[in-house]
């Protein structure tokens, strides 16, 4: 890896990291080493980084804010890139805008706000940036980022490409992209907005997640998908797995389909957590539940 480090270095005008622990890029505080944590500068320099990285053979990966990802403990093989300084953000014409995947979901959310474009309040709250909002489709009180998105730009094999909203496929928390895509900007189609209202809808989001997420640990927000027509919260919650405890992780005592650190978690006591949790729902109702949470990395 050292070798591929320095030929990055060599055209690239970004950061490179090497054995970057990935606890510090995830909101859950665990995961090994990424051999190679990238922040590329701009558009241009991670085409120069995908360059190099397909040159080399060098598998890759790309993070947002690490909030609804668990890495394990062995880390990540190869680079991981993380598109931070790609974030600019535009007003378009008619009620449209458009925003580089780095850009912040709050920032996004106050933009529009200033410029009066209304459909993305639910935003607000969840943490992230925007490609990995897009890449779960991120949704709160019965709206969807990729409802809202007119295209994306996405670096494929293909190089950059717009893909019109109706080419996607996507639904409840995922986006199909083909193998290696990389969202690195969105065209939001949006309404005229009354900034009074709109005001009114943000601060009434943020007080419904400080009354029923504030769980007080590091966390990754809703651990497992809901089932179709239930709550997973409610099916852990009749398993009587409130509290339960796997070495520092814990299903948290405010809501049930938070999985917390409550200090010196690794990621093997989420995962053992996570199965006994699948396990015990299956066991009580017959439900199958699925992670929500992203799984990546060695063990
Ligand atoms: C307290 C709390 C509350 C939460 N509430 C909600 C909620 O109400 N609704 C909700 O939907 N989620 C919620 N979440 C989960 C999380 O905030 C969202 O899933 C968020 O969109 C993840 O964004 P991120 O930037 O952290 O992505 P990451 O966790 O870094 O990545 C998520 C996935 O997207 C992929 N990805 C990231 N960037 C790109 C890109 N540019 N191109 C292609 N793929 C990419 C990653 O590879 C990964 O597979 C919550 C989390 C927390 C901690």
């Amino acid at each position: 890896m050292d070798k591929i480090g320095s030929l990055i270095k060599q055209k690239f005008r970004g950061k490179v990291l090497p054995d970057e622990p990935m606890s510090l890029h995830t909101s859950l505080k665990v995961g090994g080493p990424a051999d190679l944590f990238c922040i590329p500068e701009d558009l241009d320099d991670l085409r120069e980084l995908l360059t190099v990285l397909a040159e080399t053979g060098t598998p890759r990966m790309v993070v947002g804010g690490g909030f609804n990802l668990l890495v394990r403990d062995g880390g990540i093989r190869g680079a991981v890139i993380s598109l931070e300084r790609l974030n600019r953000l535009d007003r378009l014409d008619g009620f449209r805008m458009r925003a580089e995947a780095g850009v912040d979901n709050g920032v996004l959310v106050r933009f529009a706000h200033e410029e009066r474009l209304a459909g993305l309040e639910f935003l607000i709250g969840i943490p992230g940036r925007l490609g990995g909002a897009l890449g779960m489709n991120a949704g709160a009180h019965g709206e969807e980022i990729l409802d809202r998105v007119e295209s994306l730009d996405v670096l494929g094999e293909k190089g950059l490409e717009t893909r019109p909203a109706a080419a996607l496929d996507f639904g409840y928390r995922y986006l199909r992209l083909a193998p290696g895509g990389i969202i690195v900007a969105a065209t939001f189609k949006l309404e005229q907005g009354d900034p009074a209202e709109m005001e009114s809808r943000i601060e009434g989001f943020l007080a419904h997640r400080r009354n029923t997420q504030r769980v007080g640990y590091p966390n990754a927000g809703s651990f497992f998908r809901n089932p179709p027509g239930g709550h997973a919260w409610q099916l852990i919650d009749a398993a009587g797995l409130r509290g339960l405890k796997v070495g520092g992780a814990q299903v948290s005592q405010v809501h049930t389909n938070f999985l917390v650190n409550t200090g010196g978690a690794t990621a093997a006591d989420f995962l053992e957590l996570a199965r006994t949790i699948r396990e015990k729902v299956k066991a009580q109702s017959g439900v199958e539940l699925e992670e929500e949470v992203r799984i990546v990395g060695e063990e």
